[in-house]
């Protein structure tokens, strides 16, 4: 426990001091390579016996079993990377790569420096040092690493790491280095070469991860902050580190640490033996050499001694190895599949249990009927869920590789849940990782379902049966399903000598009664209406550094010629934006300039935004010292209530009018023209004079306005200004009996063609209206219709609730259509406000 937290300051010290560590270990291995070498060594192989004391077979034999060796060192290494590779993250592989490219190279070092060996020899020393590498230390130190979700995390993670895996990697290497150390006091020449060879191996290992590598996995990490690779890994990571697994057995570390002293003494007894002795290790591997070349017989079998003894501990080393690598590492591994499969077997489990509990408060009738409506696609999903309930579910191992080689269509709901769980999938791009986006919306639901307590929540949420494709990256995101909103008619409203039938999606009952009642009142004299001003704004914010600057800049837009290259710059960007001016606004060194612009059949929004944005980059070619603070400054002003819009218009400007037979007044609206001009005194002027009232000199304008936008696919929020209406009544005719209407619009912000006007649904509401999408002959043309039916259907929902409000029917009609229990009796329409 103290140990572990021992190496866990160690390693915060390291994270958090990348450059000094990497700087230092960087420093001594150039120490080692510029080091003098000193005059005893030990036995290098240059002192083998001459080639003319060999025999043949001997070479042979070397050569076979060293090519072995050589082989088997690179399938131990590949093997090494094959399994890093199936915790499929790249960055892990990049460290393990740069920790044995970074470790070959001081062990090389060493080698050359410390062992003083040639240059030819260092190969065997390589191979044997890939041998003995452990990659999955490494990996492991990267997965507490990547397991960081900011900054701040990465050294504590990695000090954890190195708490983790310290003591372990300590021990083992104590023991590596006097197992094999023991190699060294063998007497046989070439087995003592290879034995220090692979005890430096295991001292440059253990330093090299110790040091340079946590050092060098923060710095990469804390850089990786541009890229945010940490992040993207961290979920996965955080899942497939299983710490426990770590933690070693503390029998195992006894008899580690029991074995250690034991060697420790074997080695401090032998070496002062040798030491006490005459003659130093050159001198007994000499005589021992020379002994060799003179006695033929005994130095054969000497020969053959020292080639098997060689060769058996090498591949005694391999056998260890492979079998350490077959039956341990694999346990060890992070991407084992049992594990992973065990993990993944819960969290199914869990996820079962969950929704079995939300749903056994439930009857099964919804799930039937959902069921029914389900595409064969969905029910197929079922079946494969079904299926891997009762086999084994993939883990996430398989689920990411199989959604990596872009196949996750082929995963269950439950497996791409948990690869949006993991945050390999972004919920918000399901649709596109399953490439059907009824299904991406069906898991949506079902994440979401899991996140939201209350049982069965989108049973009566539909969301079949619809065409996301046109949702998709235009309407909305993250969608979970559609709100059925139901859509009346009204009409016809005899609007400019046609007939139109107003469509009008809301929940307030009375509210399509009563404008079809306003139709009728007007359906023999029909409404004349006119669009007086076309023009959608933006009005972005600059600021200047002095009101000299800005005053300036101010009147260098007033100028025509200046006003033509911006125009010019503006129009560029649409076939359809078309600039008819900028007016400006000043206050102190701030600039408000409203772009006004006809847009054509769209409401215009984005095409002004592009047109403004590139024509500010052209005024800033002439005031370098022009700060764009926003695109938008609210002079624009879009959706909120704004004097401006009311003043100088938005969007459509339109006007309509209509006269009303004082017959009809009072056979239809139930009232008398002087009722209806007196209250829309009282009210609508008077009364919205003290109310403060900007541009609701009206009844209910926004009631037609929201209920025709949302019908029609409009940006609904764009009621704010689009309602502004002014309904003016005065008495008629020769005696003043008819009642005169009419309604001044000025901002109608409306399109025909983007937004939501190309849903299905609403697309099919603007061709009831013979509008829907450009108008090809006259561009425009269809968003001014548009603009004009919403004014007249305005004038007709005007008069109905005046009158009906006149002769005081409101409440009644009300409580008998606008309350929900009224449904019972919706069938009788008795009320004077929809009597027809
Ligand atoms: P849009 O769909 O972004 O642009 C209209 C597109 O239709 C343009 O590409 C235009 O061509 C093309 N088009 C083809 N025939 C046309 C015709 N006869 N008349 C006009 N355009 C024609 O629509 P938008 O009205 O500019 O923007 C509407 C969207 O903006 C809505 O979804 C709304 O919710 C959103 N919105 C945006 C903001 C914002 O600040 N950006 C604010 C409020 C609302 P060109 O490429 O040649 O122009």
């Amino acid at each position: 426990m103290k140990m572990s937290h021992l190496f866990g300051i160690y390693g915060k010290i390291c994270a958090t001091h990348p450059w000094e560590v990497i700087v230092s270990v960087i420093t001594l291995t150039a120490c080692f390579l510029t080091m003098d070498k000193p005059k005893s060594s030990v036995p290098t192989k240059h002192v083998t016996p001459c080639s003319g004391c060999i025999e043949e077979h001997f070479v042979a034999a070397d050569v076979i079993v060293m090519t072995i060796i050589r082989c088997l060192a690179i399938l131990y290494c590949y093997h090494q990377f094959r399994n890093l590779q199936k915790l499929g993250s790249k960055y892990i592989l990049g460290f393990a790569g740069l920790f044995v490219v970074f470790s070959s190279f001081v062990f090389t070092s060493a080698v050359l420096n410390i062992l003083q060996i040639e240059l030819v020899d260092l190969k065997d020393a390589l191979f044997f040092f890939l041998l003995l590498i452990d990659l999955s230390k490494a990996a492991k130190l990267a997965q507490y690493a990547l397991t960081s979700s900011n900054e701040g995390e990465i050294s504590k993670n990695i000090a954890r790491g190195v708490s983790v895996l310290g003591p372990t990697i300590t021990l083992d290497t104590i023991v590596e280095t006097l197992v094999i150390g023991v190699g060294t006091l063998s007497g046989v020449h070439r087995l003592e070469i290879l034995s220090y060879f692979a005890c430096l191996s295991v001292i440059v290992n253990y330093i090299i991860f110790m040091t340079f590598y946590p050092a060098c996995l923060s710095l990469m990490l804390e850089l990786g902050r541009v890229t945010e690779f940490y992040g993207e890994e961290q979920a996965h990571m955080t899942n497939m580190l299983l710490e426990d697994n770590e933690k070693s057995n503390p029998a195992v570390q006894r008899v580690k640490l029991i074995m250690s002293l034991g060697l420790t003494v074997v080695h401090i007894h032998s070496r002062w033996t040798l030491n006490s002795g005459t003659e130093n290790i050159s001198t007994l591997t000499n005589k021992r050499i020379n002994c060799t070349e003179d006695s033929s017989t005994y130095g054969f079998l000497m020969k053959q001694f020292v080639l098997s003894a060689d060769h058996i501990v090498i591949l005694i080393l391999l056998v260890t190895l492979m079998i350490k690598f077959i039956f341990f590492e694999s346990k060890d591994n992070f991407g084992d599949p049992s594990i992973q499969q065990k993990v993944a077997r819960d969290a199914i489990v869990q996820m079962k249990n969950e929704i079995k509990r939300q749903n056994r408060t439930y009857s099964s009738s919804v799930e039937v009927q959902t069921d029914e409506l389900d595409s064969k696609d969905s029910s197929t999903e079922d079946l494969k869920d079904a299926h891997l309930g009762q086999d084994m579910a993939r883990n996430l191992q398989d689920c990411l590789k199989i959604y990596r080689n872009n196949d996750a269509k082929d995963l269950t709901d439950e497996e791409i849940i948990k690869l949006v769980d993991t945050k390999h999938i972004p919920s918000y791009n399901l649709e596109k990782a399953v490439k059907n986006p009824i299904r991406g919306v069906k898991i949506r639901r079902k994440i979401t379902q899991n996140l939201i307590t209350v049982p069965d929540v989108f049973a009566h949420l539909p969301y079949e049966n619809y065409d996301y494709s046109r949702v998709l990256g235009a309407c909305c995101e993250n969608v979970i399903g559609y709100v059925p909103v139901p859509v009346g008619i009204a009409g016809p409203l005899l609007l400019d000598d046609r007939k139109f039938y107003i469509p009008l999606a809301t929940t307030e009952g009375c509210l399509v009664a009563s404008t079809n009642r306003g139709c009728r009142a007007i359906e023999k004299t029909g409404i004349k209406s006119r669009i007086v001003a076309d023009g959608m704004t933006r009005g972005p914010v600059v600021r200047f550094p002095s009101i000299v600057k800005a005053s300036e800049a101010m009147l260098w837009l007033k100028k025509d010629e200046n006003f033509s290259t911006m125009r010019d710059s503006f129009n560029s960007t649409s076939r359809f934006a078309k600039l008819q001016k900028i007016s400006t606004h000043i206050a102190g060194r701030y600039l408000f300039i409203r772009f006004v612009a006809e847009t054509g059949d769209a409401m215009g929004m984005n095409m002004i935004s592009k047109g403004t944005e590139k024509a500010l980059n052209e005024m800033q070619v002439h005031f370098s010292d022009m700060e764009v603070l926003s695109l938008s400054g609210n002079i624009c002003t879009d959706k909120k209530p704004a004097a401006i819009n009311w003043i100088e218009g938005r969007g459509k400007s339109v006007v309509c009018e209509c006269v009303i037979p004082s017959s009809v007044v009072s056979s239809v609206l139930k009232t008398t023209t002087s009722a209806m001009v007196d209250l829309n005194i009282s009210k609508n002027m008077i009364g919205s004079a003290v109310a403060g009232s900007i541009g609701g000199f009206n009844a209910h304008a926004a009631n037609i306005v929201t209920a025709m936008f949302i019908a029609t696919g409009q940006d609904a929020a764009q009621n704010v200004s689009s309602s502004n209406c002014l309904t003016i009544m005065e008495p008629w005719g020769d005696d003043g009996d008819d009642l005169y209407v009419s309604c001044t619009m000025p901002s109608i912000e409306i399109g025909t063609i983007g937004g939501g006007t190309v849903l299905p649904a609403q697309s099919a509401c603007l061709k009831m209206l013979h509008v829907d999408g450009p108008n090809q002959d006259s561009p425009g043309a269809n968003a001014k219709q548009l603009a004009r039916v919403v004014c007249g259907a305005v004038l007709a929902g005007e008069v109905s609730l005046m009158a009906a409000l006149a002769s005081g029917h409101l409440v009644k009609s009300h409580l008998r259509y606008n309350r929900s229990y009224s449904s019972r009796d919706a069938g009788s329409f008795g009320s004077s406000i929809c009597d027809r």
